[in-house]
């Protein structure tokens, strides 16, 4: 027993050192896209959160396969998912990060910009390269890099954050939104800042 012990803890201390510093030799993506189904998320009129969410995850997934990573999308089409269940595909995963794809919405309409939320100090620096990559893309107000509570970025325990891709109850922003052009924008500008984490770690 105690010989077996005398093995187990440099070999527990080996595995937990090694995860620390493999956070960033991650292989794979998990990309959630916002709401879905019912749960249409922030609206105006005709336009939808969700359906914004999706298309910008859709070409993230296309984007960050061309840098090299393979994708896990959370869903695929317009479908409900809850948030647990989200949480539950990413675990799936020993390599991976999280990325949640939104926009926003307040009551507020010359509210607009981009922002990125984080919750555990392991993802600030995931959220921080995100965050440039669509600011360099993209021109829009720069509302930061934000630490939050929100449940997807809470529960994950790989690197995860929250991408905001502008605001749906903003009227310009609202536009550009639904060009494809912007989207196609912002979703470069995330896989590029997936690329520099990954090439930082
Ligand atoms: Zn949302």
């Amino acid at each position: 027993m105690r010989g077996l012990r005398r093995l187990l803890f440099p070999l527990l201390a080996l595995v937990f050192a090694g995860s620390a510093a493999e956070a960033r030799n991650f292989r794979t993506v998990v990309i959630d896209p916002g709401h879905g189904g019912h749960d249409k998320g922030g609206q105006w009129g005709l336009v939808y959160e969700k359906h914004l969410a999706l298309d910008i995850a859709t070409r993230l997934e296309s984007e960050v396969k061309k840098r090299g990573f393979r994708t896990v999308m959370t869903r695929r089409s317009d479908y409900f998912i809850s948030l647990p269940e989200r949480v539950r595909i990413a675990s799936r995963y020993s390599d991976a990060i999280f990325v949640s794809v939104h926009t926003n919405y307040t009551w507020r309409q010359d509210a607009s910009g981009l922002e990125t939320f984080f919750h555990s100090g392991q993802s600030r620096p995931l959220a921080s390269y995100v965050h440039s990559g669509m600011m360099s893309k993209v021109r829009a107000v720069n509302r930061g890099v934000k630490s939050a509570r929100f449940y997807v970025i809470r529960n994950t325990t790989c690197p995860s954050i929250l991408v905001e891709c502008g605001f749906v109850s903003n009227p310009s922003e609202r536009e550009r939104m639904k060009s494809a052009w912007f989207r196609q924008a912002l979703a470069e500008g995330i896989a590029e800042g997936i690329l520099r984490f990954r090439r930082a770690g």
